[in-house]
């Protein structure tokens, strides 16, 4: 190797969609530019299994939505298809061996105590979330409070019945595939808002849960 082929005009640290379009944008503005993996696979946290038995199944990122035009571009100029998400048929949760099925993105929900509950559960994370500066969430007139509080302890206070409870587990869960009590509230609803709120980060229609 001669000593020409070590030298590189920039040095991108990490193999994840971000490194990698860095790359690729440097490139094509005529640099040379090495990608460091700490893994002995690109992708970060996105990640495709391919086997026979499900054919593949994606363990990482996998939907895609309306304003991420950047990945969705990046999809086009690679020919990746995408498809839409079946909205037909039920959701299905599977939990600790038990499948609840939703008819659509969202609980059924007939008694008035839940639907009263589930407003305000809503309507409290949004309020919040506009609370949160896009740019420099620490500015938020809360922040110190919500980044020592976790979505766990903001359920506590929030919600009063077990079915908006277990909505607002599995919203975490499916958004940010953590445990509420692992996630500061400051950051999960300042990570929903730059998603687009919490509408748009979990529909199926119109967001970001509709492409596959
Ligand atoms: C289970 C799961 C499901 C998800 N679902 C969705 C979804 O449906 N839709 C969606 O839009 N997003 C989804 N996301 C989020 C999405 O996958 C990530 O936002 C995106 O992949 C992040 O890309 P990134 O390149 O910024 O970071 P990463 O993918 O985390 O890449 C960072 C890379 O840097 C490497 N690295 C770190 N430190 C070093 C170091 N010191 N030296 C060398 N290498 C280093 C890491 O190994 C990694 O490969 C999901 C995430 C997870 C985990």
């Amino acid at each position: 190797m001669t000593e020409k082929d070590n030298t590189y005009d920039v040095i991108v640290v990490g193999g994840g969609l971000s490194g990698l379009s860095a790359a690729k944008l440097l490139k094509a503005n005529g640099l040379n530019p090495v990608v460091l993996e700490a893994r002995d696979r690109v992708g970060g946290r996105t990640f495709t299994v391919r086997n026979k038995e499900t054919k593949w199944v994606d363990l990482g990122g996998a939907y895609v939505g309306p304003t991420q035009n950047r990945i969705l571009r990046l999809a086009k100029e690679y020919g990746v298809q995408t498809y839409k998400v079946n909205e037909q048929e039920s959701l299905v949760h599977y939990v600790k061996g038990k499948t609840h099925a939703f008819p659509r993105f969202l609980p059924p929900m007939w008694n008035p105590f839940v639907i009263l509950d589930f407003n305000n559960l809503w309507r409290n994370w949004t309020q919040m979330g506009e609370e949160i500066p896009r740019e420099a969430p620490w500015r938020a007139p809360h922040a110190e409070e919500w980044d020592k509080m976790s979505m766990l302890q903001l359920f506590d206070k929030l919600c009063w019945t077990s079915t908006v409870r277990r909505f607002a587990i599995l919203f975490v869960n499916v958004n940010v595939t953590s445990e509420p009590h692992e996630v500061s509230a400051l950051w999960f609803l300042w990570y929903v808002k730059q998603c687009g709120g919490t509408m748009r980060i979990f529909s199926t229609t119109n967001g970001g849960q509709v492409c596959v």
